[in-house]
């Protein structure tokens, strides 16, 4: 069946998939929707673009994408109450974000409001894929990457623009344990860590592996020259509280201004918190937690929104936070923030983007 909607090709699949759908076991990122968003860059300009059924998608092996990592993503996600509304939460952000990226990288811009659209339309299309469990969402990944077929280093001439979704439930469950990582490093400066790039994550992999070895969710980045200053978590930002404040690292171009990060620093400030974005030394955390001055600690990031950070490992030892019940800020940002989300909040930012 072909139907077109401003300007969207839309070829929808003969049957849905959705009853072969496990939704109390959806894990993350391993079930797909039924429909995916695909457009190609050539010849200097987007061409048109396409929703079809999700699946492969035939490459050469010569592709640059593969060779030299010209791949950037996005991460954002649909939310449905119980009145059956669905909303994305703040989808130009991470239009302007994959933008960003892609200018990092040398590759062509996509036009945030077509961007917004194509989001539009694969989550109205996939409606019935958005689930409303508690902790449950519909990850939404852009991602774009090099397609020249030509083994050759220098900017690719054409690119795929590719929309996938995925049903998901909780990231993390529980509070998580980290290690503070002194002798690899996420990014440095003058890098492309503030770029959502696909490269980033592959060079990162080793070190976290060796961390959950040794017992561990996550790494604590630190600074590629001294590795002194906290970076992020993971694939996170990382917040501290003490007492009315909130501290974190400011973004720098080696740090990933999230938008869970923002938004949390944002609230926190409607709330009456001090909002502090600036350098913060692994010795000043260390020195909080033995004096039992740091209230809290957690990742924030679009797959876990808030992850609680109970211990951290430094140099062998490990510092332990207050258990999480007893936390005041990040239980109650975690409940407020997927409450607006669903449309249970008043919208104050005008964050949200209503599809249904
Ligand atoms: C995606 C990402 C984040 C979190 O960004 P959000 O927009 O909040 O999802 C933080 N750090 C890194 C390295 C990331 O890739």
């Amino acid at each position: 069946m072909i139907a077109t909607t401003n300007q969207i090709e839309v070829h929808k699949v003969k049957e849905s998939r959705i009853p072969q759908v496990d939704w109390d076991n959806l894990g993350f990122g391993t079930v797909f929707s039924d429909h995916m968003f695909v457009v190609e860059y050539r010849d200097g300009a987007w061409q048109k673009p396409e929703i079809k059924p999700y699946g492969t998608i035939a490459f050469s092996p010569a592709i640059s994408a593969l060779h030299y990592g010209q791949a950037i993503f996005e991460g954002l996600k649909a939310f449905r109450n119980d009145k059956g509304e669905i909303r994305v939460f703040r989808p130009e952000r991470n239009a302007a974000r994959l933008n960003k990226s892609a200018k990092r990288l040398s590759m062509p811009e996509y036009p945030v409001e077509s961007f917004v659209e194509a989001i539009q339309q694969l989550v109205e299309l996939d409606q019935e894929w958005v689930p409303n469990g508690a902790g449950q969402a519909l990850y939404i990944r852009p991602h774009m990457f090099a397609i020249d077929e030509y083994v050759g280093v220098r900017p690719s001439q054409s690119y795929m623009f590719v929309m996938f979704t995925c049903p998901v439930g909780k990231y993390y469950t529980g509070e998580v344990k980290v290690k503070v990582e002194r002798e690899y490093t996420r990014a440095a400066r003058g890098g492309a860590g503030n770029a959502k790039a696909a490269g980033n994550y592959g060079a990162a992999l080793m070190a976290s592996a060796q961390a959950q070895q040794d017992g561990y969710n996550q790494l604590l980045w630190t600074d590629s020259s001294s590795h002194e200053f906290i970076e992020e978590s993971g694939t996170m930002n990382v917040i501290f509280r003490k007492g009315n404040t909130l501290f974190t690292p400011a973004v720098s171009d080696s740090i990933l201004d999230g938008v869970t990060r923002e938004s949390v620093l944002q609230i926190a400030k409607d709330w009456g918190y001090t909002v502090e974005e600036r350098k913060v030394s692994v010795v000043e955390v260390i020195e909080a937690i033995k004096n039992n001055e740091l209230d809290e600690a957690f990742g924030a990031g679009t797959a876990a929104t808030i992850a609680p950070i109970r211990v951290i490992n430094y140099d062998g030892s490990d510092f332990t936070l207050r258990p999480y019940t007893e936390w005041e800020f990040a239980p109650k940002i975690s409940e407020y923030l997927d409450q607006l989300k669903r449309g249970l909040q008043e919208d104050t930012h005008q964050w949200n983007k209503r599809v249904i």
